[in-house]
């Protein structure tokens, strides 16, 4: 369907459809730019070319046949929020991506300017009114994470229906036990919002797809250890940021087709970029859709990205919830155990200490074959910020290089970052 077609669609959900199309129109060229561009990609990258051609088109229009067969939306912007109970609820889970500084002025009446990109990007996409899924959500779950995130839910919740569940911000016993009860508390919340009970084997059906999901990813970050790398770092990254949005199941059937494609480039030795090609690995803060400027100053530059520890990365599909504990649960209680342990292994830079982080890093700087890592900080992210330098220390230890950029979504910096990645890469070299 045409842009035209959906013109209708769009103006329901009372967009801005004018500054929708501008965006539009400049995501596009920006994906022409610098995926198109791409050399000896996979045949299965064509389901990512589609779903992005489509993601404000098709996926909305399935999201409000969803809607009007009665069942709900349910927005979120971390890896904390359980998909696995969303769709335990017969919702839809929706990740807000919040990756472009559009709506940037007007997020910066209501959050204060030193807040990073990803948070003003959600706000603005808000008050610009140009982001389809935002104004699909029945709900929008938030969460205790970063300051900057916690209080900006105060501001954002004036204009949606706004849920916060409470993260701990350590990992003592008494902390896995408010987690608990908040996964409890959004269970409930769950129920209210869609009407349905969620049962043992309504969560166990839930489970099961955002496991799958996962080991879909799992079985990508492992094929990536190859070399030469048989993907782009970017096309990894974009399959993990559709991991957000588009349907669970199709999603994981489509990945799954394109490791096996993977599996026979593996197999006669092809790749994106010749054997011996620079190896990078990022980590650090999430990349949100459409935020893609890093990793293509890097390809560019010469090197191919091999992993990324971040939320829209490993550190979202590295843990399963634990599959033989939930073959056995008979119980709610014992199913809800299984998802905390799960959650509560999560490594964002919000806990302290956060110990784990480090040897998950280099576990997978090694797992992959970097020879370098670039530590991603948003500018204005303080958590992520001052892991960098206990990163940079873990690293050196285990024989690793690394690179520390902070920036933004501007593209003010992208010369100045070329000639650091390129400096970096001459070392590695
Ligand atoms: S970095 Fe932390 S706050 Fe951000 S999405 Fe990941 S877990 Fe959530
Ligand atoms: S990037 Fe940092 S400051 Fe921004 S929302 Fe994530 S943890 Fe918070």
């Amino acid at each position: 369907m045409s842009n035209a077609a959906y013109k209708e669609m769009w103006e329901k959900l009372d967009l801005d459809v004018p500054a929708h199309d501008a965006l539009l129109e400049v995501l596009g060229k920006f994906y022409g730019d610098i995926y198109m561009s791409q050399q000896g990609r996979l045949q299965g990258a064509e389901y990512l070319d589609f779903v992005l051609s489509e993601v404000h088109g098709l996926r909305i229009k399935e999201i409000q046949d969803a809607k009007a067969q009665g069942r709900k939306v349910v927005g979120s912007f971390c890896v904390f929020v359980p998909e696995e109970l969303t769709l335990a609820a017969d919702a839809v889970h929706v990740g807000l991506c919040a990756g472009a500084d559009a709506g940037k002025e007007a997020a910066e009446r209501i959050v204060p300017r030193n807040t990073c990109a990803l948070i003003k990007s959600f706000v603005g996409f808000k008050l610009a009114k140009i982001c389809p899924f935002t104004e699909s959500c029945d709900m929008i779950v938030g969460e205790t994470t970063c300051d900057g995130k916690k209080k900006a839910y105060e501001a954002f919740g004036e204009y949606v229906n706004m849920y916060v569940m409470e993260v701990p911000q350590c990992k003592n016993a008494s902390d896995r036990d408010l987690f608990k009860s908040e996964i409890l508390r959004y269970k409930a919340e769950l129920e209210t919002l869609t009407g349905k009970t969620i049962g043992v084997e309504e969560l166990k059906r839930g489970i099961g797809i955002v496991n799958a999901k996962r080991k879909a990813l799992q079985r990508l970050t492992a094929l990536r250890a190859a070399d030469p790398a048989p993907i782009s770092g970017r096309d990894a990254l974009l399959i993990n940021q559709i991991s957000f949005y588009d349907d669970p199941v199709r999603f994981t059937a489509k990945i799954n087709e394109l490791c096996d494609e993977i599996e026979k480039r593996i197999a006669t030795g092809e790749g994106v970029a010749p054997k011996g090609t620079p190896r990078l690995m990022l980590a650090g803060c999430p990349m949100a859709v459409p935020n893609w400027k890093l990793p293509y100053v890097i390809e560019s530059a010469g090197a191919v990205i091999v992993g990324e520890e971040s939320c829209i990365g490993t550190r979202n599909t590295r843990d399963l919830v634990d599959e033989e504990a939930v073959a056995k649960a008979t119980t709610m209680d014992e199913l809800v155990d299984a998802l905390t342990d799960r959650y509560m292994r999560i490594d964002c830079a919000c806990f302290t200490p956060n110990d784990e982080r480090l040897d998950n890093v280099t576990a997978l700087a090694r797992d992959v074959k970097a020879q370098g890592v670039i530590h991603y900080s948003l500018l204005f992210c303080q958590p992520y910020a001052h892991e960098t330098f206990k990163v940079d220390k873990a690293l050196a230890a285990a024989g690793v290089p690394m690179l520390a950029i902070e920036t933004d979504y501007g593209m003010e910096d992208v010369e100045q970052l070329k000639t650091r990645v390129q400096a970096f890469i001459e070392t590695l070299e």
